[in-house]
């Protein structure tokens, strides 16, 4: 027989022992759960930081501006996708900003914020090559505007640097023409009224009055010169009135474009019989109707002769006015086969008060350089386009194209626009 004096503390051992194992059974299973828990969490934490920040940088891309955000050493953190396009698909993130901007004038911008923590707005203006877009440059001057400010009012917390890169070139372009047209406005404006206060001068103070040939002779030079302040002003007003509304400057009717030819023929008869300049009228359907404002479509085409035999005073010349149709375009042109315009200056003559200079004398008043400036306004505003070809001596040709839907659409607008007129004319 067992002593049950030895039995009672073997199992009471025994007990402790299985009681302990259970427990710390129990105890590994927790941490077990605890750190399954703990793993799990964590990569729902990763998830959710992954997708916040796929979230962020698919908002940062779809912003048109180029973002990026800066440390304090000044290295880029991250780059939207405007900027990486901006910076020819580089990727930015770990360069400084000295090795990412070309210019240093936008690197110089950006580390005044960096320096003084105080927010920056610079506007750049660089030539094709020290543009961000480097040799993708096509616009000649470009502008940029550098906007940088500190992410929080405590560097300490966070020295991040926020940076919005904005291209400008098209408001620094138009700022540009606005300023060099008011320039040449001046300009062209104050000689003519210079001429004029000059012979009001000597008639005046030199009292000349009384001398009557002289001042009738006086008086027709500055009523020359006044005539030339008007052109000037009204052919100012036309184009701002072309800028302005566009199609809604048009007074819309069909007309046959022949009988504008002639009364742009008519009108410059004295011209063409003293140049005995030949005209040749290239129009095998002499019925062509245009859907258009037919005022303007006189001055284009005036405008257009003109020229021609303006720029060439020699005798002999011979000028064409053609037309073509088919389903889906008018195309209208105006040939001669005079001096031509040098390849350099075809650019540039459709815009504002440019002339070709060697064609002019400084004495001789020919121009202002304004009328091709109507001519392609009014040809935009009737939804068409204009472009000009020239071989010296042979051929230079001005020729238009306007789609037929583009006609099609403005005859409609004139007469959904006098439907109103209509119903009031009966009540
Ligand atoms: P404006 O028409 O205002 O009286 P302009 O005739 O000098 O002045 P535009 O009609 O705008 O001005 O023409 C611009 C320039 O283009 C002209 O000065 C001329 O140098 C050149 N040009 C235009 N048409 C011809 C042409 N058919 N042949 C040669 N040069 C031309
Ligand atoms: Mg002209």
């Amino acid at each position: 027989m067992t002593d049950p004096l030895v039995i009672a503390p073997i199992l009471a051992a025994l007990c402790a022992f299985v009681a302990l194992g259970v427990t710390w059974l129990r105890l590994r299973r927790a941490r077990q759960d605890f750190s399954e828990e703990v793993s799990s969490w964590k990569m729902k934490l990763d998830l959710d930081l992954r997708n916040a920040r796929k979230e962020r940088d698919q908002l940062l891309d779809a912003l048109g501006d180029a973002f990026m955000l800066v440390d304090a050493d000044a290295r880029v953190l991250f780059a939207n996708k405007a900027a990486r396009t901006l910076f020819r698909g580089r990727d930015l993130t770990g360069r400084t900003v000295h090795e990412a901007f070309l210019d240093q004038r936008l690197a110089a911008a950006l580390m005044r914020c960096l320096e003084t923590g105080e927010a920056t707005v610079t506007r750049a203006v660089l030539g094709q090559q020290s543009s961000p877009l480097g040799d993708q440059e096509r616009r000649g001057m470009n502008a940029w505007v550098i906007d940088a400010a500190r992410l929080s009012d405590s560097p300490a917390e966070d020295p991040t640097t926020r940076v919005v890169i904005r291209d400008v070139t098209s408001e620094y372009q138009t700022e540009q023409i606005r300023k060099d047209f008011v320039a040449n406005a001046s300009h062209e404006l104050r000689t003519p009224l210079a001429i004029i206060n000059g012979y009001l001068e000597n008639l005046i103070d030199d009292d000349l009055v009384d001398d009557k040939e002289l001042t009738r002779r006086f008086l027709k030079v500055m009523r020359k010169h006044t005539e030339r302040i008007s052109r000037i002003v009204e052919d100012m007003l036309v184009i701002s009135r072309l800028e302005s509304g566009e199609a809604a400057a048009l007074k819309v009717k069909p007309f046959r474009l022949r009988s504008c030819v002639s009364d742009v023929l008519e009108r410059l008869e004295s011209v063409i019989h003293n140049q005995q300049a030949t005209i040749k009228i290239d129009m095998p359907d002499v019925d062509i109707t245009l859907a258009g404002d037919r005022f303007y479509w006189t001055q284009v085409l005036f405008n257009l002769v003109e020229n021609a035999l303006k720029q060439n005073p020699r005798k002999g010349l011979t000028v064409t006015v053609g037309c073509s149709r088919d389903e889906t375009m008018t195309r209208i042109w105006v040939s001669d086969d005079g001096v031509g315009i040098p390849s350099a200056d075809l650019p540039h003559i459709f815009r504002r008060f440019y002339r070709v200079e060697k064609h002019h004398s400084q004495e001789e008043i020919k121009g202002t350089g304004l009328g091709l400036s109507i001519v392609k306004r009014a040809i935009e505003a009737h939804g068409g386009t204009i472009r000009v070809t020239s071989i010296p001596g042979q051929d230079t040709r001005f020729t238009m194209e306007v789609p037929r839907e583009a006609e099609a659409r403005l005859q409609a607008e004139a007469e959904a626009n006098a439907l109103p007129e209509l119903s009031g004319a009966g009540e």
